[in-house]
């Protein structure tokens, strides 16, 4: 992408309705743009990170057997009222007339939609265990929307649904969720820890949040420090083995991790002193199991290996993507802007030309720029007439990983610079080394 033919809108000052750094780092970088209150799009700069966010979400969900599908963001009110919820979902649920005045609702989940959707086909024990997924946009009229995407009204959330014959099956479903959110987080670059959560107007059994620890976090949490370095489940997780997966559920469990709502300060108190890590969070997940709370309402039944029918037991678990990238840049960023983890950043190479127009600097610029392409590389090439004090402080902002820049002076010598925007270290190389460095 040559960037004097991109769109990314740079803010030269800071935003002053922005209050925490990832909010203002995302205005500045041009990543997002705010509609309405609590209401954003997301420029091409952040709509490339969110892709990527979203691919890693989508690899894991698979890897752990879920299947994609795709359900609308508006649902008819009569399915929310055959649940119970449409009356005690409350203020937050956006509520809206068709023009035959019949009453529909921007989904802020998906429950009772999916349930419809399984209840329709779905009717033998030999179709389970199933897990559907989406990544769809939600609508909550939070009360307090802030700090941009952190908390919006409009949102993007990955929904999976799981669905079983009984309760033993239902933990497994939820055990695979619980290893692919491991898997997920430390992908995008950050350390989540599960902790027990309140199920809330969700409702249920058995749930955990998955919270990054940050000091702008909303949540108040509590855990052991061990935690930060507890091994996450490798890449060739059997997902099919029952005690496999509970061993790793056992694991991450073992020691004590809760949210304010579900903190037993008796219990907390037990963690040797060194141990005890009272911190904030920011909750980037949340899985819960809750039985037949929507089959039964809702008529979703299953014929068991008895032959007799059986409400089925379900679970569901959410991701928020645009919480993440906000969350990734609270987790990763220094005084001159975002540092991506390679994984999600929106170029893997930055190439500036710190002379545009000199013919030496544009001929080594194009040849690096064509050549990174070719070799399957995201290339973002600065070509802008701009100053290279500019340049730089642009390239630093975006956080791409790595700059090759290449200014008059190193080019006559058949050389340009090669800067790691996380350690700021710079290495002198020749064009070639540069290019084969990224090639190879
Ligand atoms: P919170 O406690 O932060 O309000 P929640 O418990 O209501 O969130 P869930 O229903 O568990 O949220 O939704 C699953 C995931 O969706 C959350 O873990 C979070 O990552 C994301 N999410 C929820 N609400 C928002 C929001 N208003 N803006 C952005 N992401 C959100
Ligand atoms: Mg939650």
């Amino acid at each position: 992408m040559r960037l004097s033919r991109y769109f990314m809108p740079i803010l030269k000052e800071n935003p002053k309705e922005a209050e925490i750094v990832s909010h203002r780092l995302m205005l500045r970088a041009g990543m997002i743009r705010q509609q309405s209150q609590g209401i954003y799009s997301w420029l091409p700069l952040g709509k490339r990170v969110l892709d990527k966010v979203n691919a890693i979400i989508r690899d894991e969900q698979n890897r752990a057997g879920a299947i994609e599908l795709s359900m609308p963001t508006l649902q008819s009110a009569e399915l929310w009222q055959e649940s119970g919820r449409y009356d005690a979902y409350g203020k937050e649920m956006l509520r809206i007339k068709d023009r035959q005045d019949r009453p529909m609702l921007y989904g802020p989940t998906n429950e009772e939609m999916v349930t419809d959707i399984f209840r329709s086909s779905v009717k033998s024990y030999k179709d389970l265990p199933l897990n559907l997924y989406h990544i769809q946009l939600k609508f909550r009229d939070e009360i307090r929307p802030r700090f941009g995407t952190m908390r919006s009204r409009e949102f993007m959330m990955k929904d999976a649904y799981s669905f079983d014959l009984t309760r033993e099956g239902a933990e497994h479903s939820y055990n695979k969720m619980f290893a692919a959110y491991l898997r997920t987080f430390d992908r995008l670059g950050l350390r989540a820890i599960p902790m027990r959560a309140d199920t809330g107007p969700i409702g249920g059994k058995l749930s955990h949040e998955f919270i990054i620890l940050a000091d702008t976090g909303e949540s108040e949490v509590f855990c052991h420090k061990d935690f930060v370095d507890f091994d996450i489940p490798g890449a060739h997780t059997d997902f099919d083995s029952v005690e496999g997966l509970q061993a790793i559920f056992d694991k991450w469990t073992s020691l004590y991790a809760a949210t304010s709502e579900m903190h037993d300060e008796a219990a907390f108190n037990a963690v040797p002193e060194g141990g005890r890590l009272s911190a904030r969070g920011i909750e980037v997940g949340h899985i819960f199991y809750f039985g037949t709370k929507y089959s039964e309402p809702m008529g979703a039944k299953v014929q068991g290996p008895d032959g007799k029918e059986h409400f089925v037991h379900m679970g569901s678990y959410g991701i928020g993507p645009t919480r993440l990238v906000p969350a990734i840049i609270e987790a990763s960023h220094d005084d001159n802007g975002i540092i991506w983890p390679a994984s999600v950043a929106p170029f893997d190479i930055v190439v500036i030309n710190m002379k545009a127009g000199d013919q030496a600097c544009d001929d080594t610029c194009e040849l690096i720029y064509a050549a990174l392409t070719k070799a399957g590389k995201d290339v973002l090439y600065d070509d802008t007439d701009d100053r290279a004090g500019t340049k730089f402080a642009t390239a630093d902002l975006i956080g791409v990983p790595v700059q090759i820049i290449a200014g008059p002076r190193a080019v006559a010598n058949g050389e340009v610079e090669v800067k790691d925007r996380k350690t700021g270290a710079r290495e002198t190389m020749t064009i070639e080394a540069a290019i084969n460095r990224f090639v190879a």
